[in-house]
């Protein structure tokens, strides 16, 4: 019989452990606790192995297709001109898109053979010798073979089944926030980066001429970031930044009428295992690393290496689990390690640690140190090796849906 999985989230390591369990024979169903699929996000790159992954997956001409192609960057000073300016080429990959875009891919490319239920979440795990019986919020109560917990930093599934955020969670003093705003400054493929003590401001306008995407990263000590309202969000955004100067009040104003508003604290989570009986973690929920920790990319090739042992350990979990961990603990680490300053380099704290950033930041827009710079953030991202697995390679092995589906809890 088919067995069958249940994913929570269904962000960027949810859909893409759907497309490789489908791949490794098994009946997927994801479910969100967000009622629709979450569109917000800033650019997210690949690099070496992980566009081998996209092309394994059948994605890579589509993700092209929606390409940031970003061009320059340029950096203000403290009184606003510019500084200096950063070669796109040193930020943006071999292939660089929107996070929402992303989301948007996968999902359509595995909801023809998975169940989406949006609008819910998971409110208890059960054991049992063969299966894991899951309560949920609002729908039925359903056993399944194995649960995948790709419900990112704040996890339920890992809140169910290890126990309360607080003890994995490890919060950076930072926050970050991202939304749209319209394209007052004419920009073109471009961004610009701008700083006041404990804040940072990066607008680039990305694929759509119209359109910024505004990105915020600001010193959050003692900010509780857990169950605001997006009204809350809205309110703590425009109060932490209501003095700040240069194109923010302008910038402030689209905030209201922005529907991707995406706000939460820069966190690392840590955990001893990421996995307890038929219960695993994948993604965020697992290793989150934070800004700068190659998290998107390790999120998708994880989902790959656990379809794969899955498969090849002929669905023994306990085995499959374990190899799954062995072989993804150490580049989740090397993720770690390089998303640690990510607060500190964004939005350093005082006025000297601004200047002092922005020469670092000139030194890497030189040829010798920018090549430099390069081929350490391409080690980040080629940290885990794509291998193919046998049992992985035939597409569509799985069964299909009847007809495509989604479920949606109001
Ligand atoms: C809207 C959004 C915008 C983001 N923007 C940025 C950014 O600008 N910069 C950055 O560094 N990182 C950002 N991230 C995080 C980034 O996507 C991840 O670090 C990375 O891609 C790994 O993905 P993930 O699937 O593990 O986690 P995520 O992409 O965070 O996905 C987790 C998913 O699980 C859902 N979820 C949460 N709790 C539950 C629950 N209890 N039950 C069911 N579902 C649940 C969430 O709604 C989300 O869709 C963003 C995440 C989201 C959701």
């Amino acid at each position: 019989m088919t067995k069958t999985v249940l994913v929570s989230g269904a962000g960027i390591a949810g859909p893409a452990a759907a497309h490789w369990l489908h791949r490794g024979g098994y009946r997927v169903t994801v479910v969100e606790s967000a009622p629709a699929l979450r569109p917000g996000g800033q650019a997210v790159d690949f690099r070496g192995e992980q566009v081998k992954l996209l092309a394994a997956m059948g994605v890579l001409d589509e993700v092209r297709r929606y390409e940031t192609a970003m061009g320059d960057q340029t950096v203000l000073g403290l009184d606003a001109r510019p500084v200096l300016t950063v070669p796109g080429a040193a930020w943006s990959g071999e292939v660089e898109i929107l996070r929402g875009d992303l989301a948007r891919i996968l999902y359509e490319h595995t909801a023809d053979h998975t169940e989406y239920v949006f609008g819910d979440r998971v409110t208890s795990l059960t054991e049992t010798a063969d299966g894991v019986d899951v309560t949920f919020r609002h729908g039925a109560p359903r056993r399944f073979d194995l649960v995948v917990g790709a419900d990112g930093v704040h996890s339920g599934v890992r809140a169910a089944a290890f126990g309360p955020a607080g003890d994995f969670r490890r919060d950076l003093g930072f926050g970050i926030a991202g939304y749209t705003a319209p394209n007052h400054l004419g920009l073109d493929h471009t961004s610009i980066m701008y700083n006041e003590p404990g804040r940072g401001l990066t607008v680039g306008s990305h694929r759509r001429a119209d359109q910024l995407h505004v990105s915020l990263v600001f010193a959050a000590d003692g900010i509780e970031f857990d169950r605001r309202t997006p009204g809350e969000q809205r309110a703590l955004i425009a109060q932490l930044f209501a003095d700040t100067g240069w194109e923010t009040p302008k910038l402030l104003e689209a905030l209201p009428g922005a529907g991707d508003l995406y706000v939460d604290s820069i966190s690392q989570v840590h955990l001893d295992r990421w996995s307890a009986g038929r219960v695993v973690l994948l993604g965020d929920a697992a290793w989150c690393a934070g800004p700068g920790g190659s998290g998107t990319g390790l999120a998708m090739m994880g989902a790959q290496v656990l379809a794969g042992e899955l498969v090849a350990a002929g669905g023994d979990h306990v085995t499959a689990f374990a190899k799954y961990e062995e072989r993804l603990r150490k580049p989740a680490t090397v993720g770690q390690k390089n998303g640690k300053g990510a607060g500190n380099f964004l939005a350093p704290r005082t006025a000297a640690k601004i200047r002092g950033r922005n020469r670092v930041y000139r030194m890497l827009s030189t040829r010798l140190l920018g090549g430099l710079f390069v081929r350490m953030t391409d080690r980040a991202a080629n940290a885990l090796e794509y291998r193919e697995y046998p049992g992985l390679d035939s597409a569509h092995r799985g069964t299909r849906l009847a007809a495509r589906r989604d479920v949606r809890h109001s």
